[in-house]
C-alpha cells in the first residue's frame, strides 16, 4: 500500500525543526530513520498530514562522553552506536542490546532517538534506558526539559513527548565502577521483536555481596518494566544460584504481560523469569571478574 498524501518539510537546523513543530506539531510526524513510521504510514495506520524530516540536521547525530557516560544525539544511527569505540569502552551493554534490534540493514537507518520515541513495548533500547536511568533531553520552540525513564515512558507506544517537542539527546550514565551487566532476549527469529528480554546491572562490594542490582524487562508490559522487589531481594546478598533464582521468581510473579499472536501471557512471564536469572548470573560473573 501507499501512504496517504502528506506535505513534506526538511528543516536544515534545530531551530527550523522546532519552528515547524511549533506551527504544525499536532498534524505532523517527525521522520527519523523511518523504520517504524514508514511501514505504519504505508499500512495507513499513521496518516500524518505533514512529515518533518530530521535527516538534514547534521548536529543531531553524535556520540560523546558525558560525565563518564555517554551523550547520544537522537539521530545517531543504531548501527553507528553499535560499532562505536566510545560505546565499546564506556557502555558495552548498549552495543550488546543493539545487536538484538532488527537486522543490520534496519539498524543502518534506524536511530537511537527514533526507537526511544517510538517506545515499542518489545523494543530493546527502552529497557537499556530504564536500567541505566537515562536522561532524555527534549527541546521545543518554548524551551527544553530533561526527564528520566519513569517520566519519559508513559505507556504502549506512548512517551511524554508533546506534539511540538523534539527528542534531541539521550544521556546514558556510566555503570558504577566494578559493575557487571548483561542483556538477554528470546525472540521467535533473530531480528524479531522480543517475546521477552531483560537488561541487568549488578554491583558487588569488596566482600562480593551485592550492593545494587537492577533489572529492566522488555516485551512483558506497556513499556520497560523495573521490578524493585526483585532488585531489593538481592541487596546485601551473595549472588548464588539460589538467591538469583528467588529474585527471578519475585520478578516473574510481579510481571503481568499481555498475550498476543507471538506468545501467550504465561509464556512471556515464564521466559522473563528465566532470562532474569541468566542475566543476573552473567552480570555477577562480569562484576566478579573486575574485583
Ligand atoms: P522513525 O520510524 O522515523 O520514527 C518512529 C517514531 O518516533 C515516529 O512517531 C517519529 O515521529 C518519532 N520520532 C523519531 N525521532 C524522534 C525525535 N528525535 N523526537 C521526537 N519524535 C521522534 N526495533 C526494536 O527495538 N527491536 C527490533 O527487534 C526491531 N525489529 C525491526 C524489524 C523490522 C523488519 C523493522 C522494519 C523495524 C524493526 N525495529 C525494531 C524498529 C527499528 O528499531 C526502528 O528503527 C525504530 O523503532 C524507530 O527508529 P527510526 O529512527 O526508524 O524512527
Amino acid at each position: 500500500m501507499k501512504p496517504a498524501p502528506f506535505k513534506y518539510l526538511a528543516p536544515r537546523s534545530r531551530p527550523e525543526a522546532l519552528d515547524a513543530l511549533r506551527r504544525f506539531g499536532p498534524d505532523a510526524k517527525i521522520l527519523a530513520g523511518g523504520q517504524s513510521l514508514v511501514p505504519l504510514m504505508a499500512m495507513r495506520l499513521a496518516r500524518p498530514a505533514i512529515i518533518i524530516d530530521l535527516n538534514r540536521i547534521k548536529d543531531l547525530a553524535y556520540i560523546k562522553t558525558n560525565r563518564g557516560g555517554l551523550a547520544v544525539g537522537a539521530m545517531t544511527r543504531q548501527r553507528i552506536a553499535e560499532m562505536h569505540p566510545l560505546v565499546a569502552r564506556h557502555l558495552p551493554l548498549l552495543a550488546e542490546a543493539l545487536r538484538w534490534v532488527g537486522h543490520a540493514q534496519i539498524r543502518t537507518r534506524g536511530t537511537i532517538g527514533g526507537s526511544l520515541a517510538h517506545a515499542d513495548p518489545s523494543a530493546e533500547l527502552p529497557a537499556v534506558a530504564a536500567v541505566l536511568g537515562a536522561q532524555f533531553v527534549i527541546a521545543s520552540a518554548r524551551g527544553g526539559r530533561i526527564v528520566g525513564p519513569e517520566q519519559f515512558f508513559v505507556g504502549y507506544l506512548t512517551t511524554a513527548l508533546k506534539p511540538h517537542e523534539l527528542l534531541t539527546e539521550i544521556r546514558l550514565p556510566a555503570l558504577p565502577p566494578g559493575a557487571g551487566w548483561a542483556f538477554h532476549e528470546v525472540s521467535r527469529r533473530h531480528g524479531d521483536f522480543a517475546v521477552a528480554g531483560v537488561a541487568a546491572v549488578v554491583r558487588l562490594g569488596a566482600d562480593r555481596r551485592c550492593v545494587e542490582a537492577r533489572l529492566a524487562f522488555t516485551g512483558v508490559g506497556p513499556g520497560p518494566i523495573r521490578v524493585p522487589d526483585a532488585e531489593a531481594h538481592l541487596a546485601g546478598k551473595r549472588l548464588t544460584e539460589a538467591t538469583v533464582q528467588e529474585a527471578g521468581r519475585i520478578a516473574q510473579a510481579a510481571l503481568d504481560p499481555d498475550g498476543d499472536i507471538h506468545a501467550s501471557a504465561a509464556y512471556r512471564k515464564h521466559v522473563a523469569g528465566v532470562l532474569a536469572v541468566r542475566a543476573l548470573l552473567q552480570a555477577a560473573e562480569k562484576a566478579k571478574a573486575q574485583s
